[in-house]
């Protein structure tokens, strides 16, 4: 607990990044910190224990949480990138930005029945998640769980992701 609290700490405000008026959440001085960055990591798996085969990450910062929680949690890694990234065959989702559309892809070889344990650094709006959870379930896999590290909470998102095990909320 003193660990997490910690860590929470070391997530740096950006204000006016990366437009003005936003107030931009940094956690790479959290990841920075080994002791940090193991808490974190232990805080976002812990209530899935035994409940997922892989952790599937969003480009690019998922990626730094998702490969550090596959390791520790003994499971796979799976990547879900942005769009024309991937070389073999994906299925891919479009979703709503605030002003623009966005496209994550993941490859389509998932054995059905794989539990995912999805993970992103934060959650705001919520579309991001919604489209990786979509995606999972497209491609037969099942969603064990969802996790962030932070979770923007004036922004609702859990109207789209349904439950989310966020470690900090602001
Ligand atoms: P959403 O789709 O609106 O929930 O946005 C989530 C995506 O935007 C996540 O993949 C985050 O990485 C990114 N994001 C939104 N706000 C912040 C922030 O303050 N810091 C870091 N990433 C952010």
């Amino acid at each position: 607990a003193a660990d997490l609290a910690r860590a929470e700490s070391l997530i740096a405000i950006v204000p006016d990044f990366p437009t003005p008026g936003i107030n931009f959440r940094d956690i790479t001085p959290l990841l920075a910190d080994a002791d940090a960055f193991r808490a974190v990591i232990d805080g976002l798996l812990a209530p899935f224990e035994g409940t997922y085969d892989v952790v599937a990450g969003i480009e690019a910062r998922g990626f730094l949480l998702a490969a550090a929680a596959a390791v520790a949690g003994h499971a796979g890694l799976v990547p879900i990138r942005k769009a024309g990234k991937l070389p073999r065959p994906a299925a891919s989702v479009d979703y709503a930005l605030e002003y623009a559309t966005a496209t994550i892809e993941m490859h389509d070889d998932i054995a059905p029945g794989t539990r995912v344990l999805l993970i992103d650094d934060v959650l705001a709006t919520g579309g991001t998640i919604a489209a990786a959870q979509g995606l999972v379930e497209r491609l037969g896999g099942t969603v064990a769980g969802t996790a962030v590290l932070l979770e923007l909470t004036a922004l609702g998102g859990r109207a789209l992701t349904g439950d989310v095990h966020a470690l900090f909320t602001v």
